[in-house]
């Protein structure tokens, strides 16, 4: 037995694994079978959308922002559960597949959030799926302020004026131009901040941005 296996052993001896949502007994996965079923409930219709916002050309969504699908999203991004954050990159990077991009990026967060939080969860929500779906990952965007989060405003107007001119490009035009773009986010509400934050890589002459995002609140 290696060093690793000894020091993790005793997890797995004392308490059976567990459903990380509802506490169930669990064989495999971080989720139970009552869980994926109400997952399964929570699966959009369709696998892409083509938004009403005009930088984005379309939307590519897992699941309704709702139940089960939202206690994953707060696990990973508010407890740092990664194996919650593994299945979201999971679930995201098949429903791109068999589309074509050049390169995924993240929607950043603003430094001092990034730095509260100790880690980005649509940093590596965009390195996993990379790894996944075998498409580059670049760091392109900045988001250059604070905005408040768009799920507390609730007039759409008021979320357009959050984000306005809130992300800027680190990389020269060149290589974001004549480039196939997913921007990756882990909810989207509006669709407000993925408008804003496709703004820069349009202006540099991007041939498309899209994004995927794990789920749609709303
Ligand atoms: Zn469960």
């Amino acid at each position: 037995m290696r060093l690793k296996d000894i020091l993790n052993a005793p997890i797995n001896l004392i308490a059976p694994p567990t459903c990380q949502i509802c506490g169930n007994r669990v064989e495999d996965g971080p989720i139970c079978e009552d869980c994926t079923l109400e997952l399964a409930r929570l699966k959009l219709p369709i696998c892409c959308y083509r938004p009403l916002i005009e930088n984005i050309e379309l939307i590519f969504a897992v699941y309704r922002f709702d139940s089960v699908a939202a206690d994953v999203v707060h696990l990973f991004k508010y407890s740092g559960n990664m194996a919650m954050g593994k299945f979201m990159a999971k679930m995201m990077a098949k429903e791109i597949d068999g589309h074509d991009f050049d390169i995924i990026t993240d929607v950043p967060l603003f430094v001092s959030r990034r730095r509260e939080r100790g880690f980005s969860q649509t940093e590596l929500l965009t390195r996993w799926i990379s790894e996944l779906a075998g498409i580059p990952e670049r760091k392109l965007l900045r988001r250059n302020r604070y905005t408040p989060p768009q799920a507390r405003l609730k007039d759409h107007s008021m979320r357009i004026e959050n984000v306005r001119d809130a992300f800027e490009l680190i990389v020269p035009a060149y290589e974001v131009d004549g480039r196939k773009i997913l921007l990756i986010d882990d909810v989207t509400t509006s669709g407000a901040t993925l408008n804003e934050a496709a703004r820069p890589l349009v202006d540099a002459g991007a041939e498309l941005v899209s994004a995927l995002v794990f789920a749609v609140a709303g």
